[in-house]
């Protein structure tokens, strides 16, 4: 599994994906930059939601905020004071551990050996203890199961603290408290400060949601997980405000939706499965994980909280700002309107690069192949979506001369006003096919001294090596119609 895991980040990084953060010196822990193939992914991921959450619902309208937020806006939404997460130390080799992460890891490795049993009643005891901020029952759970650090080996820890993972800044020249801001941890309480602007000016009416897609920063205690767990990471979240009350049936409604999102693009079921909290925060009502099976086991991809009024009702205190909503459908039960209240929300949020990891972990395969001749062959294919697909369609005339370079461009510069293609003549056909399925292209057309004799051309399928011949005039169409 490990090793699978390590194949798809060197592949990343080989091919274009996903490269270290300024790697010439070095990289930068756990920040990430995007190269040609993993920006154009990114993107495609990115418009894919943004079309079935807004576009296809019209009770939906997006926002951009900024990233830098009035300081009081941390304060109301409680990330100043409990956005902690429990931190302890090896005294011997100094590294320092999220708790959570630190015991997980531990179940993991029972699991690995076979003793579900003891894995499952660590995990059990650790969510209750953390339910409870209780450190030094937290610290003894860790001396008890001899959980030792990875790099000193030995079960030498300090008190267990409490780290707050917001980035600070200064605003301006001045250093003083006032001018301290910090950079955004998530990206929804842009949305709740804006809720009556954009409620007013776009003329909702609840039930109604307000969709965004931004930058978020968390300064994460890291194992190497590569892009599962960023400092600089960018979410898709949608907040969707309803009359309280109703908010059982919608968090059954977003749950059921934001899972078919990911099956839509037929990533497997089985691959998937709910993980619902039974450690909540205080304001939370119910909230639940989407998970899915990374090459490193089941984890969190997104999540559906039911948050009560909770944020919009912190803002109108400390904001002394009304932020309510005026709701003028009859009430059956009073025969008048529903009139004032502060909406409830029900929040999806998902993490875009997380996406993509899940996108390379599920889309990579070191596939061998029996040839016709009884020898074999084997290649690396990316299975990636047809739809989120960073490059659509190669055009490969076969030779440099007899004019198929010149068919091939005329082809190029038809499709590419439609979908991203990559052309390319040089090297022999079989090679260029395989440079394509290492960055999941789903199809290649090859141009040969046929085309000039009937117009066609030949399709090759990544997926399955299949090849035929179709008409040139045909291959708009094909690619289009798996896109669509
Ligand atoms: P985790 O338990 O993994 O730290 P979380 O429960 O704190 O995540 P939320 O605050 O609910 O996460 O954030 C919503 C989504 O944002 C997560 O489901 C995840 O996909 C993404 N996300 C959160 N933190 C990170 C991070 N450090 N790097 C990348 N994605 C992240």
């Amino acid at each position: 599994q490990d090793n699978n895991f390590q194949a798809i980040i060197a592949h990343a990084k080989e091919y274009g994906f996903v490269f270290p953060s300024s790697e010439i010196y070095d990289g930068l822990s756990a920040v990430y930059d995007y190269g040609p193939y993993g920006s154009e992914l990114k993107k495609n991921i990115k418009d894919y939601w943004w079309k079935s959450m807004t576009q296809l619902h019209e009770n939906i309208v997006g926002i951009d905020a900024a990233i830098f937020m009035h300081p009081t806006t941390w304060k109301a939404s409680g990330h100043v004071d409990n956005f902690n997460d429990p931190m302890i130390d090896n005294k011997d080799s100094k590294k320092r551990y999220r708790v959570d992460h630190l015991i997980e890891a531990h179940a993991a490795i029972l699991e690995d050996q076979g003793k579900q049993q003891e894995a499952d009643a660590l995990l059990q005891e650790m969510d209750a203890l953390l339910a409870k901020d209780d450190f030094a029952g937290l610290k003894k759970l860790i001396e008890d199961h001899k959980i030792v650090c990875t790099i000193s080996g030995t079960c030498n820890w300090t008190d267990i603290r409490q780290f707050n993972l917001m980035f600070e800044t200064q605003l301006g020249s001045v250093t003083d408290e006032a001018s301290t801001i910090y950079l955004r941890p998530e990206t929804a309480q842009g949305i709740f400060v804006n809720f009556l602007n954009v409620q007013k000016t776009a003329r909702m009416k609840v039930p109604f949601g307000i969709a965004q897609i931004g930058k978020a920063f968390r300064n994460e205690i890291v194992a190497r997980q590569f892009i599962f767990r960023m400092r600089e990471f960018e979410q898709m979240e949608m907040q969707f405000f309803v009359r309280p009350g109703t908010e059982g049936e919608w968090y059954k409604y977003w749950k059921q939706v934001r899972l078919q999102w990911h099956l839509s693009l037929g990533l497997p079921a089985e691959k998937y499965r709910y993980h619902d909290h039974s450690k909540l925060a205080h304001y939370a009502k119910e909230a639940c994980d989407i998970e899915f099976e990374f090459p490193f086991g089941f984890k969190e991809v997104e999540g559906i909280h039911s948050r009560s009024d909770f944020d919009l009702s912190q803002h109108q205190t400390y904001s002394k700002k009304k932020m309510q909503y005026f709701d003028a459908d009859i009430d059956p039960a009073t025969n008048k309107p529903y009139g004032n209240y502060v909406p409830y929300v029900i929040e999806t949020s998902i993490g875009l690069d997380r996406m993509v990891l899940l996108i390379l972990s599920h889309a990579y395969e070191e596939e061998t192949i029996q040839k016709e001749d009884g020898t074999t062959d084997s290649r690396v294919v990316m299975h990636i979506p047809e739809k989120i697909a960073p490059i659509k369609l190669a055009v490969l005339p076969l030779t440099k001369k007899d004019g198929l370079p010149e068919i091939a461009r005329d082809l190029m510069d038809e499709c590419k006003n439609y979908f991203r293609c990559f052309y390319e003549e040089k090297d022999a056909i079989g090679k260029r096919y395989r440079r394509q399925d290492a960055i999941g292209t789903p199809f290649c057309v090859t141009i040969d001294h046929q085309t000039k004799e009937d117009n066609t051309v030949t399709i090759r399928y990544r997926d399955s090596m299949k090849q035929e011949r179709i008409l040139m005039s045909q291959v708009k169409d094909v690619v289009m119609n798996a896109i669509a």
